[in-house]
Formats: C-alpha cells, structure tokens, sequence
C-alpha cells in the first residue's frame, strides 16, 4: 500500500447549445439535462471525499465554466451556506452555482439576441470546450501536492452532431487527451457522433448513445459514473464500432479514399498540385499507369 492521495477529477461538458434539436423541439431537455447532471456531479462528489468536480457549458459561441465559478476560487472550499432541508453543503454549493451560472449564461445570451449582435446557430464548440477542460485539468495537475496522484476524466452530454469541420480540432485534442492520461467519456442525447467515437477509443472512455432521454439520469450513473479501471468488472453496453474515416482538409468532410500529402499528411479529396497546409509543389500526376494484360497459360 502506498501512502499516495488518489484525487479523481471528472470534467462535465454540457451543451447548452439552443440550436440542437432536441431543445428546439422542447426547451424542458435543457433543464432535464442540467437536473441530470447536477445529480451525477453530486454523486461523483459523494463518492469520495477527495473527488473533485468542474462543469463547463458548451456554447456556439464561446465555452464558459460553470463550476467552479470563474472568481479564482479553486471551487473546493465551500463558502459558508446555510445548510437546506439537512443537505450536505457541498451539493447545495454545486447545484447553486451550476444554476444560477447557467441562468446568467442564458440571460446574456438573450440580450446579445435582442441587442442584434448575436444568431442562435452555429455548431457546438464541442472540440474547444474539450481543449479548455484538458488546460484545466493540465494545471491542476501542475499545482497539485506532493504525494497526490489525479486521474482526470472529461465526460461530453451533447444533443448535437458532431460537424468535420472542427475535424483538425478534434483530432488535436484527443491527442492531447491520450497524451496526458486523460479519458474521454461521450454521452450522446441524439444522433451517432462518428469523430467523438474515435475519441473514446483512443483515450480509452466510453461512448453512449441514450436511447431513451427520460433515463437520462439512470445511464449517466450506470455507465458514467464508476471509475474506468473498475468498469472493467461492470456489465456495460456493448462497445459500438469505430468509424475511423477522416474528413479532408478542403471541404472537411468524411472521405474514404482520398489523397495524402506525402509531407505533412493532410488528406485532400481531389488532387491538387499545391498542398494548401504545407505549400509543398507536386508534379501533377500522369495517367494512371495501364496494369499489363494478365498472361494466360495455354492450357495445351
Ligand atoms: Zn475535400
Ligand atoms: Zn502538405
């Protein structure tokens, strides 16, 4: 037995993104979403009193921390609540900020609309919000005692389709992700998320697609809430196949045959003769070589 301090450090992303589709369909999915996974942080926070908890919302625009708030308090110190109806204060301390940052995200959100400065679609920055949480988790790391060992997971609830054109955004930060020991868990509320799968595979977490968006809360504490080196024990869904294809770097969209540059490998759909990441000059290509006639043997 070692006398090291084990801290385990998960990093919701929720998209709260007003263009998905679930939510323009009812607005009640956001707050369903948001009661979700205030509970599974709770839970994560009960396990263990070292487990430690941030929340970000995921925007069009921008990706904002939820908890903790961005005042510069680290978030673990609990300022001094009252305690309600017999709750452990922590939680009420979460559920608040969560809440009312939530609350001012969407107010601000709101007046942009009014003022005119703003539009309500866009794609998620899914991959940005990732890249903050990885910042997030890499400086605790650096300011973390001697003697601590933290295991840092990101879970990812999004209703939106995950789009190519973050596709360089993505793939740099699941890089990054594996790099530095970082798992990453997908929750999907709508469709099959091809790039956010290859994701889970290379860091080693796990993808889900909810079936049924009232259980919300139910999957969330089933598959998402053990550590993974226990969830090797556990009955799990299924692992679903990797679409491992990659999008090109001109149109960003998923290819399967394309072709490479030969020196700083980016893929492009059609040939041209200046890769436009490197600017490398290629010859442009000839006819494609006619295969010789197969011999046949006489068979005499
Ligand atoms: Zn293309
Ligand atoms: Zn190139």
């Amino acid at each position: 037995m070692s006398d090291e301090i084990e801290v385990s450090l998960l990093v919701v992303i929720l998209d709260t993104n007003p263009s998905q589709r679930i939510i323009r369909e009812d607005v009640h999915v956001l707050t369903q979403g948001m009661e979700s996974v205030i509970a599974f942080a709770n839970s994560h926070l009960m396990l263990k009193s070292t487990n430690r908890l941030a929340v970000l919302a995921c925007h069009a625009r921008s990706t904002q921390f939820l908890f903790p708030p961005v005042d510069g308090s680290s978030g673990q110190q609990v300022p001094t609540l009252r305690q309600l109806d017999g709750q452990y204060e922590l939680f009420t301390y979460v559920e608040k900020t969560l809440r009312q940052n939530l609350q001012q995200m969407v107010v601000r959100d709101v007046e942009k609309i009014k003022a005119g400065n703003a539009e309500l679609s866009g794609d998620s920055l899914i991959a940005g919000a990732i890249a903050m949480a990885l910042c997030y988790i890499h400086r605790l790391d650096q300011e973390k005692a001697t003697g601590t060992k933290m295991n840092s997971r990101i879970l990812v609830v999004t209703g939106s389709g995950d789009s190519a054109s973050q596709y360089m955004n993505f793939m740099n930060v699941f890089f990054t992700a594996q790099k530095q020991n970082v798992v990453l868990d997908v929750c999907s509320l709508d469709k099959e998320l091809g790039l956010l799968q290859q994701g889970c595979d290379i860091t080693g977490g796990l993808y889900l697609r909810v079936p049924q968006l009232q259980g919300l809360l139910q999957y969330l504490l089933w598959v998402f809430l053990p550590e993974p080196p226990i969830r090797g024990k556990l009955v799990l869904p299924p692992p679903v196949k990797v679409d491992y294809r990659a999008a090109c770097f001109c149109h960003r969209e998923l290819i399967d045959i394309g072709f490479v540059c030969s020196v700083c490998l980016s893929i492009f759909c059609k040939f041209s003769p200046i890769c436009t990441t490197c600017h490398t000059v290629f010859k442009s290509p000839g006819p494609l070589p006619l295969k010789g006639k197969k011999k046949k043997i006489k068979l005499t």
